[in-house]
């Protein structure tokens, strides 16, 4: 796609006020639970993940995971590659995945198979988008920021070619040819 242009599709308020409503829901979910750990799923995730720990309200542990399952493209692969392993043990812990986006549901499956043969306590997942049109497999979602249509966005942490992760709002990207 060389001629495209970004049209905006979530706002930076309204995203803030979502991140808001997912942090109490989850504070409130975990107030009773001793090693939270959430999990950041890099890159995608990493502006997310930021918002959303400082909506926490509890003692929560911090680790992250490096995923890729584009090559620039903008389209699906399939495949996921681990790019980047946890630092921590999370067997028996309460584990939060917090992810960008679940389009096809590979990488979310792909994820949950390798954490629960750490055996953590439980997994929670959550992810600020979900395309509910293009999901090819079945997967665990348990909170979700905004379902949205089946395009390409950028910002807020997601990339098109490694470009606009620095957005404050999401777009969608629209061929101009
Ligand atoms: P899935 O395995 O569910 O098809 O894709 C999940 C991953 O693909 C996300 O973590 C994200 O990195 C990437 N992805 C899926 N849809 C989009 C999109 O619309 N924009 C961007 N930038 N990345 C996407």
């Amino acid at each position: 796609m060389e001629n495209f242009e970004i049209s905006p599709l979530i706002t930076e308020t309204e995203i803030q006020k979502k991140v808001a409503e997912l942090g109490a829901t989850l504070s409130d979910k975990f107030k009773n639970q001793d090693d939270v750990v959430f999990i950041c799923v890099l890159k995608g995730s990493l502006i997310f993940y930021s918002d959303l720990i400082r909506e926490i309200e509890l003692d929560v542990k911090c680790d992250f995971l490096g995923l890729s399952s584009y090559k620039n493209t903008g389209t699906s692969s399939g495949e996921v590659k681990l790019t980047l392993d946890l630092s921590t043990n999370v067997e028996g812990k309460e584990v939060v995945v917090v992810e960008d986006i679940v389009d096809t549901g590979l990488t979310m499956n792909y994820l949950l198979r390798m954490l629960e043969a750490r055996r953590p306590k439980n997994i929670t997942t959550v992810t600020l988008l979900r395309k509910p049109d293009a999901i090819k497999e079945e997967c665990q979602i348990d909170h979700v920021g905004f379902d949205i249509p089946n395009d390409f966005v950028v910002g807020y942490g997601l990339d098109y070619g490694e470009q606009y992760r620095n957005l404050p709002f999401i777009g969608q990207v629209a061929s101009l040819n």
